[in-house]
């Protein structure tokens, strides 16, 4: 009876044998990965809610950071209202984005802010921006220039405010939408939808003059709710306008 020896086989074709090994090495850790991404679906996630003040207490230690500026590791100071502290949970939560940030801000001028979400359009983030179409080109603010990073932006024709001041992150339907727009076939990596929701603009005062509140989340009622929000403002709302005189002061 004839048996088909694989070994004897294969030891006779050193480069079959290689290539076979290492075609099953990538097919077992792609079966491992999938599994590992199909069991975490069904583990829950640790819920975040993080609650931020802003208060006339949250600058008392502002020398200290001051002092701290050039270490590589931000002060994690005891104050527990620190603005400092406040920013860079908001930036921490900001460097997670993978895919796709959306934004409704009434005004933004908040430089750690901006360089936060600049360093997130140059790893690939989507940005999308709704705010007052009369604050986009204001002197003094930063949503022009992320515009000219390549930020989308639109705003409303109304006497009313588009007053919110949310941002969402990584939106599950939203990363979908992207990864196939992209023309991506596989699922996307698992992401850390969140959202930063709260009265606050982004700006130097309504992080340092003003009492606020911000909250970061990944609770998906809000994150559902908001992004439908979003999504209905911007197909209401009109693609941006052409920069005006005062955005020539920073040119
Ligand atoms: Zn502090």
């Amino acid at each position: 009876m004839f048996i088909f020896d694989v070994h004897a086989w294969l030891s006779h074709y050193p480069i079959t044998y290689t290539c076979c090994i290492a075609a099953s090495t990538v097919a077992v850790s792609e079966v491992i990965w999938f599994a590992y991404k199909y069991i975490r679906t069904f583990i829950p996630r640790k819920e975040v809610f993080d609650v931020l003040m802003f208060n006339e207490n949250g600058y008392e230690c502002i020398f200290q950071h001051h002092k701290n500026v050039n270490k590589s590791a931000p002060l994690k100071c005891k104050n527990v209202n620190c603005s400092q502290n406040s920013i860079n949970r908001i930036i921490e939560t900001i460097d997670k984005a993978q895919y796709c940030i959306d934004m409704a801000m009434f005004t933004f001028n908040s430089t750690e802010l901006f360089e936060a979400l600049k360093q997130a359009m140059a790893r690939g983030v989507q940005l999308r921006i709704i705010c007052e179409n009369s604050r986009a080109f204001k002197a003094g603010t930063s949503i022009w220039m992320l515009i000219n990073l390549g930020a989308m932006m639109r705003g409303p024709k109304s006497l009313s405010l588009m007053h919110h001041k949310f941002c969402i992150i990584d939106e599950e339907l939203r990363v979908e939408e992207i990864c196939l727009e992209r023309g991506r076939r596989t699922k996307p990596n698992l992401c850390n939808s969140c959202i930063i929701n709260g009265s606050a603009n982004w700006t130097i005062r309504g992080f340092g003059g003003n009492w606020e509140n911000i909250v970061i989340t990944t609770n998906n009622v809000m994150i559902k709710e908001l992004q439908a929000e979003f999504n209905r403002m911007w197909k209401a709302f009109t693609i941006s306008l052409e920069p005006v005189e005062d955005m020539k002061m920073f040119a």
